[in-house]
């Protein structure tokens, strides 16, 4: 699928990327990539291994990463600093006595956010604008708002999604097979920001990730009899149609741009490595469990 895509000749953004890759290790002094594993990171860290320049490379574990990805960055990139979680997504759905949403996204604040570079090393991301429309509206420096102090470096900002590729390819850079596999981005198993088909086929593929969400949602509800979920598996209906339950009735009599428009405009306030946060910002856990579960 990917050899198939139509891929760009090389213009000048490889060397200006590289570029204002030194330009920034000379002003700025040493840089942290936050590495993930996909596409972009592998890209980025590519970048800054042309550029020459120093620089170290982190990834964090969130205890839903696909084992395929775990695979291929202990393989193929044994120089990344590895983070471990803390916790695990479970073991916070049970604490927090209700799943990570789309505005109450506290698994990235524990396992993404939390994990910004120190404040005087720039943290450098493979966030691109073509991803999505709340990445449209990036800028390639930013300081962060969740994390006073801390700056972000995007280098690739303004990268195509063919042009990335076109990296990849021509410098036979190993990828994940996932994405051979038709998945489009990688990250964690059932993550909330995604849609709902997105989290359903990932529950397919990774059947001991869905009854992993089970078993916390039935420990989540141990001693309630209050509540609007009898069962885990009203947990996990909720979890994956969640507010587009009553949509869901439409996508099924096959109007599904309905679903698209409402999921990539009014419902994707999420982002990692946050700089803006949606009107009103982030929900804190207390204000999202009086909704939820009052
Ligand atoms: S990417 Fe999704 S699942 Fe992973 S930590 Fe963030 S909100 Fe949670």
């Amino acid at each position: 699928m990917i050899r198939q895509m139509e891929l760009p000749v090389y213009g000048d953004y490889v060397a200006g990327a590289i570029k204002d890759i030194r330009r920034m290790s000379r002003v700025k002094g040493k840089l942290c990539l936050r590495f993930s594993g996909g596409k972009d990171s592998i890209v980025a860290k590519w970048l800054f291994d042309q550029a020459g320049v120093e620089y170290e490379c982190r990834f964090s574990r969130t205890s839903v990463d696909p084992p395929e990805l775990l695979k291929f960055i202990h393989t193929y990139y044994p120089d990344v600093i590895e983070e471990r979680n803390r916790t695990t997504m479970f073991k916070m759905i049970v604490e927090k006595g209700f799943p990570p949403t789309r505005v109450c996204r506290y698994c990235c604040q524990e396992f993404k956010e939390r994990n910004t570079c120190p404040k005087n090393v720039i943290t450098v991301t493979g966030v691109r604008n073509a991803e999505s429309k709340k990445r449209s509206e990036r800028h390639k420096i930013e300081t962060c708002l969740a994390f006073r102090g801390v700056t972000l470096y995007h280098p690739i900002i303004k990268w195509t999604e063919e042009q990335v590729w076109k990296v990849i390819l021509d410098n036979h850079l190993p990828y994940p097979v996932l994405y051979d596999e038709g998945f489009d981005r990688i990250g964690c198993v059932g993550c909330p920001l995604t849609s709902w088909r997105k989290i359903k086929r990932e529950f397919e593929r990774w059947i001991n990730f869905e009854r992993a969400y089970l078993w916390a949602f039935e420990r989540m509800l141990e001693g309630r009899d209050f509540d609007r979920w009898k069962t885990k598996y009203d947990v996990m209906e909720w979890y994956i149609y969640g507010v587009r339950e009553k949509y869901k009735a439409l996508e099924v009599e096959g109007q599904q741009s309905f679903h698209a428009d409402l999921s990539e405009n009014t419902l994707y306030y999420g982002d990692y490595y946050e700089h803006k946060p949606h009107e009103g910002g982030d929900m804190t856990v207390d204000a999202a469990r009086n909704i939820l579960l009052n």
